[in-house]
């Protein structure tokens, strides 16, 4: 058989086989090409899970009739001109070849109106055959394109397709997580003439966060820490959940680099490692973060469906994102007043049973204790306590001085050796014993550990091994980085490596297996956090068996000091498995377990 070019129409189901698998992609890419137009309102219409009907209709800046019939073609766009601009591109498309591929597969209406002009004009393709000539049509300023009968002419992709129901849902989600990444457009969806969604635009805070509500669930927003960090020309915000509200699927994580919704391995390895201390085995974190960079700085032409990018320093985001993440979750504990709005907003909402006691649901909001609260207002014995707790510390402080109520409280006794009850300005505080010993034993240990390094244990018998000439040049060239990790490792060979000393406290691991994996590590990473994550799984083990157990009668002063303890301890709002610690319930849900009207 003889080379012969593609005919147009070919290369373009070729290209739609990357693009368009299923409607959901079909809908990706139209939401894509109405956000860079500059939309601010979008309504969809979606028929038979989107098999029968696609339609999007924006506000945005329109087509010019003579450019109708080239955004048809393949290899035509308005977002790029030269390879400059790809290295910087802003807008989510600039390949030029969403619509030539959709047409190739599906019949293809595309109607505009651009600013200034009277009148708008209509382009349609069935399956690439183009009528190419506009058409007059009444059209408002915007684009609606309509996209119907998809596969209609590749009937082994229709087959693919699943049910009508499957099929919605996956351009539900593909509706979701791009309305999350705009908070100024608003969105609807209807399905077979129902509407379904209607995201409104939100302009405030306040208004984000109900929109967040309305997509994520209200408990997402209820349990989650607020982020906003900026630093060395990067910034980082949005929601992450708490990780006693850490999920069973990894089904609540949207992360975007400059609004692109991306599934990336650098940006997953950072936020895991951020929440690898303090997740219960097998959870997985809930998650809505935005990610702003210089366009310079990430690579987006990686793959057709534009969902994969590559950072040109990922060491330097993976590090940012890390370090951000690690340090709003060791905030994650008791605080009183005059912490920052993080820190409150997480204790707000490390009490779980928070609004369940009274039956409503929502989001009840505590009083901080502190500040300029009235003390005759805090029940007696709370009073009483602070002074006493003032006289004990020997610094003369007024008993009236509210902020000297700690954000736990005091102790008032134990129930079954398993929870401490103590008062606080709010109300009642349950505490956990065990778990919250637990969680300050480890991070203690944690301290020490880090004070005193990395301890090296040789082995007695050096253990050879073989590994891959790569794998033998990494050990060359991170032997500080080996060493400072306590290990000691000699290259032996092009394709052997000795090992003569691993990390005292993993001297019972199986050293080659622990190697391997450190080693890829180090090569996907350049430097590990692996073993830091080893020893601490072991130094928790050991804070468990060195933890208070259950059943064992603390005094009052015992137990006061072990609420001190958890204020002052980073992470202590959850023990090291991620279940939460303490829970607060206030005097109002208390009234409300009585029904006593206050
Ligand atoms: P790309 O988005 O990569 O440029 P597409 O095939 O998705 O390629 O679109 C081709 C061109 O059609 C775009 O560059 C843009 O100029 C124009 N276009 C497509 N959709 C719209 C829209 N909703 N509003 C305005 N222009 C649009
Ligand atoms: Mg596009």
């Amino acid at each position: 058989m003889r080379i012969q070019v593609l005919s147009a129409h070919l290369a373009n189901q070729i290209a739609a086989g990357e693009v368009v698998e299923r409607p959901s992609s079909v809908i990706k890419e139209l939401l894509e090409n109405s956000l860079d137009a500059g939309a601010t309102q979008i309504d969809i219409e979606i028929e038979k899970g989107g098999t029968g009907l696609i339609r999007v209709r924006d506000n945005g800046s329109g087509i010019q009739h003579d450019d109708l019939a080239l955004a048809l073609a393949r290899h035509a766009t308005s977002k790029i001109g030269s390879f400059d601009d790809l290295e910087r591109v802003a807008s989510l498309g600039f390949r030029g070849e969403a619509l030539p591929s959709i047409a190739s597969v599906a019949k293809v209406t595309i109607s505009s109106c651009c600013v200034g002009e009277e009148r708008g004009w209509q382009v349609s393709c069935f399956g690439g055959e183009a009528a190419l000539q506009p058409q007059p049509v009444p059209h408002p300023q915007g684009t609606t394109v309509e996209v119907r009968d998809l596969f209609f002419n590749t009937p082994a992709r229709r087959k693919f397709l699943r049910t009508e129901r499957t099929e919605f849902s996956h351009l539900e989600e593909v509706v979701r997580r791009i309305g999350l990444s705009r908070f100024d457009v608003a969105i609807t969806l209807s399905h077979n003439q129902r509407q379904v969604k209607n995201i409104r635009a939100a302009e405030d805070l306040e208004a984000r966060q109900r929109r967040v509500a309305t997509v994520c669930g209200q408990e997402f927003i209820d349990s989650a820490i607020e982020i906003d960090c900026e630093a060395a020309g990067m910034h980082l915000w949005g929601w992450v959940g708490l990780p006693t509200a850490a999920r069973s699927q990894a089904d609540m994580q949207y992360f975007y680099v400059n609004g692109r919704v991306v599934r990336d391995r650098v940006i997953t390895h950072a936020v895991r490692q951020a929440y690898q201390d303090v997740l219960y085995h097998g959870r997985h974190p809930a998650y809505l973060l935005f990610f702003e960079l210089s366009p310079a700085e990430v690579d987006v032409n990686v793959h057709p469906s534009k969902n994969e990018v590559r950072f040109r320093e990922s060491r330097l985001v993976h590090d940012f994102l890390f370090s951000t993440l690690h340090k709003a979750l060791a905030e994650v504990r008791p605080v009183s007043a005059g912490g920052s709005v993080a820190s409150a907003e997480a204790t707000l909402s490390a009490a779980p049973f928070v609004g369940r006691g009274s039956g409503s649901g929502g989001r009840s909001v505590r009083p901080q204790a502190g500040g300029g609260a009235d003390q005759r207002h805090f029940p007696l014995g709370v009073a009483e306590q602070v002074g006493h707790y003032a006289a004990l510390r020997g610094s003369g402080t007024a008993p009236d001085e509210a902020q000297e109520i700690p954000t736990l409280g005091f102790a008032l006794a134990q129930l079954h050796g398993i929870y401490i009850l103590a008062e606080n300005a709010d109300g009642l505080v349950l505490v956990d014993m065990h778990a919250a010993h637990e969680r300050i034993t480890y991070e203690r240990m944690k301290v020490a550990w880090a004070s005193e390094g990395i301890r090296s244990q040789p082995l007695l018998v050096p253990e050879g091994m073989a590994v891959s000439e790569r794998e033998a040049s990494v050990v060359e060239e991170q032997a500080e980085t080996l060493n400072g990790l306590g290990f000691e490792i000699a290259v032996a060979g092009p394709e052997s490596i000795t090992i003569r000393a691993v990390p005292a406290l993993l001297k019972a691991a199986d050293a080659k297996v622990l190697v391997r994996d450190l080693l890829a590590d180090l090569q996907e990473q350049g430097e590990s956090r692996l073993v830091q994550e080893r020893i601490n799984a072991i130094l928790g083990t050991i804070a468990c068996h060195g933890s208070v157990r259950s059943q064992r009668r603390l005094t009052v002063v015992e137990m006061n000091a072990l609420l001190r303890e958890m204020e002052s301890t980073e992470r202590s709002g959850q023990c090291n498995h991620g279940r939460p610690t303490w829970v607060q319930l206030s005097m109002a849900e208390l009234d409300g377990l009585f029904m006593r009207g206050r």
